[in-house]
């Protein structure tokens, strides 16, 4: 062969420029896609070999990637297939670059695309060197070692040479202003990403050992990858331990995993891989990088968004799959069918292994519950698929820390909490400090209450009563325990008008004033063992509140103020006292005066109904009433209001419910423990 000089076969004029501009920011990927020609190489020799089509010695086959700092050149060398003069022409002069700038212009962000599209991978060299070299000897017999040299113009020249062994050498001259690569321990750091799960041994540098206080070469060669990683194995060859030591490798230093999926899959796609459940505690810290994405060993990603299901980035691991178109863009990616199957793929296998679990160690299972159960939440929010999947096995936690599928859980509230209505009611609690009171009630009438405290909880309450029939949930502070579960029509309380105006203000008047809170007086007859004030939070209003606080557009109902009700129990034995005290000092005094309102009342609006005309007469005397009634209304609150001074048990029992909440604090604490002492 004589010398050859021509041009690249590009249609623009010059990619090179084109490449350095656009790729700068992402041009660490060079290496990986060198090495993995190198990879491709070695492997399509031993392919050969394995056939019958290479008779040679294979000898050493690993691949090198050298750092010669004094003669500013990285070099990638394989003992693969190697080139011809002709394979050269073929594969590296004639590339396919039509429509080019509309794509880069597109894709100018990245570089996998870019590279992936043009198929590129070797030019990516240019990104970071200023001239290449590839020194080639194929393994056919006969063959003739050939060098092509570049400087980054389309033009190359390409001349017979020597090479005394089979396989390729590129040389990079690096770039000036690409130093950095001429660092041994920037490329360690380079090929320990993308390479440290080739299939063939990667070697660069030299092991280090300490001597005479530093680190010095020693004269074995650095093997920087595991060319058997775990998932490539079958699961029957591991054992646990390999499991558990391969995770280490993956994420040093942190917990062990809860367990582990190995997926593997030829047909219709090709996958594998392994995922880990690690442990999320119901801390929802959404890292999207915690799944690997290897295409053939080969480290592509750690966005893994698109490939599989938005809730399975809560996992740990790798996938390898050939399948997954990796150099295109996300949008397109989600929108591939190939992509869309193996997504579906694994949700399945990851739904068929919980349930495995859930079958075969229901204890262990339970045991991790509350580790995975924000996993599973999440994903039965966000899959329909994987949501009918754990129907059967995600499970409910009673307050006391038993557990149920929602089957064991319906048989067990059946009977005694199904309401008038014929639905059943859920009753949880969010918080088994806070609601200790109102669990202990709900407890004492046999009624058992799930702890829905975990971050998606909310959300849940809403989808088990979207999915299960005739299925409420609700909390147990939200009504009195006799009315969470409404069982016939209640009783009704036998007080009296004058108990219940009395009792009304004196309550409002005891109740903490604050622009967030609404208190409404109340009165139930709870019966006689019940507390004598208890406060209660409407379910509906709370949960508006609650969803408000985590969507945009509902502010209405986030700027409310919270509403409690004061229910004021006229069965218990202090609050019969008080109403018998009303009776006795106000009903001479306050009876009479209701009475005269009453009537009042009654005239003025008889004379505002005859009075269109506005006759100068019964507009007086309307005033006169309106006055009088006025009057009195004020007479009567002078005298609760000194009755009330006689009753500082009013406030006291205000001051307990609230208590009992956590919502009396600050000033107000202070006085009732003053009170309490005075009382005492
Ligand atoms: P791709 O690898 O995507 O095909 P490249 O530009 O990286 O694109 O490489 C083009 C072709 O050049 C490869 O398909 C292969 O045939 C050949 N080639 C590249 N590097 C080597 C090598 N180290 N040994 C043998 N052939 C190689």
């Amino acid at each position: 062969m004589a010398k050859q000089k021509g041009q690249i076969g590009v249609t623009t004029d010059n990619i090179f420029p084109v490449i350095k501009k656009f790729l700068y920011s992402d041009n660490e990927i060079f290496l990986r896609e060198l090495v993995s020609n190198a990879i491709d190489a070695t492997q399509k020799l031993k392919t050969l070999a394995s056939f019958g089509d290479f008779k040679g010695e294979l000898g050493q086959m690993d691949v090198r990637v050298t750092v010669d700092k004094k003669a500013g050149t990285l070099t990638v060398s394989d003992h693969g297939i190697g080139m011809t003069a002709e394979d050269i022409e073929k594969y590296i002069n004639q590339i396919a670059f039509s429509g080019a700038e509309e794509f880069l212009a597109k894709y100018k962000d990245n570089a996998n695309a870019i590279i992936g599209h043009f198929g590129l991978g070797f030019y990516s060299a240019f990104m970071v060197a200023k001239k290449v070299e590839i020194i080639s000897l194929s393994y056919k017999e006969g063959a003739e070692a050939v060098k092509w040299s570049c400087d980054g113009s389309p033009e190359y020249t390409m001349e017979p040479t020597k090479k005394d062994s089979r396989g390729t050498d590129i040389i990079l001259h690096i770039d000036k202003d690409q130093k950095e690569f001429l660092e041994q321990a920037r490329i360690d750091t380079l090929l320990k990403k993308y390479c440290r799960f080739l299939p063939v041994p990667v070697i660069s540098g030299k092991e280090q050992e300490w001597k005479d206080g530093k680190m010095v070469d020693t004269d074995k060669d650095k093997v920087i990858n595991a060319t058997e990683p775990s998932w490539t194995k079958k699961p029957a060859e591991l054992t646990d331990e390999d499991y558990m030591k391969f995770y280490r490798e993956l994420y040093p230093g942190q917990d062990e995993p809860l367990f582990w999926i190995h997926l593997n899959v030829d047909y219709p796609f090709t996958l594998t891989g392994i995922l880990y459940f690690p442990k999320i505690k119901n801390n929802l810290d959404i890292r999207k990088d915690r799944i690997q994405l290897y295409c053939n060993q080969v480290y592509v990603t750690d966005s893994v968004e698109g490939v599989v299901p938005e809730f399975m980035t809560l996992l740990q691991g790798v996938i390898d799959s050939p399948d997954i178109p990796l150099n295109v863009s996300r949008s397109y990616l989600q929108s591939d069918t190939a992509v869309k199957k193996i997504s579906t793929y694994i949700t399945k296998k990851v739904a068929s292994r919980l349930e495995e679990l859930f079958k075969k160690e229901r204890a262990d299972f339970e045991k991790k519950w509350d580790d995975i159960k924000i996993f599973i939440e999440y994903g039965m929010l966000t899959d329909e698929k994987f949501a009918d999947a754990a129907m059967k096995f995600m499970l409910l936690k009673d307050t006391e820390g038993k557990y149920f599928t929602l089957e064991e859980y319906r048989k067990l509230i059946e009977a005694n909490q199904t309401d008038k209505n014929k639905d059943i009611i859920y009753l949880y609690a969010t918080s088994p400090v806070d609601q200790y009171s109102y669990i202990q009630s709900a407890n004492n009438r046999g009624y058992n209450v799930l702890l829905m405290d975990g971050q998606l909880d909310s959300h849940m309450v809403g989808f088990l009563e979207s999915k299960l029939e005739h299925t409420r949930f609700v909390r147990v502070d939200s009504d009195t325990t006799d009315n969470l579960i409404e069982k016939a029509d209640k009783p009704v309380s036998d007080i009296s008008e004058l108990q219940r105006n009395v009792l009304t203000t004196l309550f409002t008047n005891a109740t903490p004033k604050t622009k967030d809170i609404n208190y409404v007086v109340t009165f139930e007859a709870l019966g006689q063992n019940e507390m004598p004030v208890i406060l209660t939070q409407n379910e509906y209003m709370r949960r508006m509140k609650e969803m408000a606080a985590l969507q945009p557009g509902m502010s209405f109902y986030g700027e409310l103020p919270d509403s409690y009700n004061i229910v004021v129990n006229t069965d218990n034995k202090h609050i019969v006292n008080l109403r018998k005290e009303v009776d006795d000092d106000l009903s001479d005094q306050i009876l009479p005066l209701m009475e005269t309102n009453d009537n009042d009342n009654k005239k003025v609006e008889e004379l505002r109904k005859d009075n269109k005309d506005e006759d100068a007469e019964k507009t007086q005397q309307i005033k006169d009433l309106e006055k009088s009634i006025k009057d009195n209304r004020e007479k009567q609150n002078a005298l609760v209001e000194q009755f009330g001074k006689k009753t500082p048990i009013v406030n006291q029992l205000v001051d307990l419910a609230l208590l009992a909440n956590g919502l009396l604090k600050g000033a107000e604490l202070t006085q009732f423990i003053k009170r309490s002492v005075d009382l005492l």
